[in-house]
């Protein structure tokens, strides 16, 4: 589905192809309990407003409201990385565990946690929000980031970023073709994928540090997973965490996959629609 950046487009859309969807389904239809939709920003408490998402430009929408109204149907909105979570506890194979996290590598990243089996929400909901931590300290090397501050996590590890060092330098912007000329041993994208890995391997140690996670599940596209990225990556934070007990965190590394955010929408549909789970 296309990317839509105006909210009653993109509520028309996604009436239209929900409609589609059952249509195609014929008599293997069921009910249709309700709507999860899972977006990349902050979402208010009563889980029909985005209060705000930087990649869509998106302030105060009240889109669970609209799409609600629209479909005839209750909807539950969470944040992309928090539906990815909860979907996980209920589906994946961390179902059951008390204390985890999950980061994802995308165009921007995006990061939660359960902790004590609930998911970490954060005094405005902003709890996990990783890509937006600063993480250059020296203020001459620190890029401007989309959410108007400079030297942001997303400025150096994000596929964004990936993207752009790798257009300066002359050099393809797709992860495949970047990946293969570092495992070649060309120096320049040897040193955009390292750096960017090296970032986020210290973010993820920073986050087993404050949280003691048992697990760090870490979604990457499968080029960078299997490459200098993914290396730097596991390098860095086993490098900057403590080994003070035997019970130490996992990383594991899984694939991002283009449905990885419709199936955790669906799982908020399925927790709190099917299973009744009242909040989080
Ligand atoms: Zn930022």
């Amino acid at each position: 589905m296309p990317r839509l950046a105006d909210p009653e487009a993109c509520v028309a859309l996604l009436v239209k192809t929900i409609k589609t969807l059952r249509a195609s389904l014929g008599k293997e239809r069921g009910t249709l309990s309700g709507i999860g939709l899972a977006l990349p920003g902050f979402v208010a408490r009563d889980r029909q407003t985005c209060l705000a998402c930087t990649a869509l430009g998106w302030r105060n929408i009240k889109i669970g409201a609209m799409l609600a109204e629209r479909a005839s149907l209750p909807v539950w909105v969470e944040n992309d990385a928090k539906a990815l979570i909860l979907g996980e506890q209920l589906f994946g194979p961390l179902k059951g565990s008390p204390d985890f996290s999950m980061i994802f590598v995308s165009h921007g990243i995006g990061c939660a946690h359960i902790v004590n089996g609930r998911l970490l929400w954060g005094n405005a909901g902003g709890a996990g929000e990783i890509s937006h931590a600063p993480i250059t300290v020296d203020a001459q090397k620190a890029l401007p980031c989309r959410c108007g501050n400079r030297g942001c996590l997303e400025t150096v590890a994000s596929l964004l970023a990936i993207g752009n060092a790798a257009r300066q330098a002359g050099l393809p912007t797709n992860t495949m073709d970047l990946t293969r000329l570092a495992a070649e041993g060309h120096s320049d994208a040897l040193s955009i994928l390292h750096r960017a890995g090296s970032a986020m391997g210290i973010a993820t140690a920073q986050l087993i540090q404050m949280l003691d996670p048992s697990h760090v599940v870490v979604m990457l596209d499968p080029a960078l997973k299997d490459g200098v990225y993914g290396n730097a990556l596991q390098y860095e934070a086993e490098s900057h965490i403590l080994h003070w007990t035997n019970a130490h965190t996992m990383i594991n590394f899984r694939d991002f996959e283009p449905d990885s955010f419709a199936r955790g929408a669906a799982s908020l549909a399925a927790r709190y629609f099917i299973f009744g789970h009242g909040g989080v």
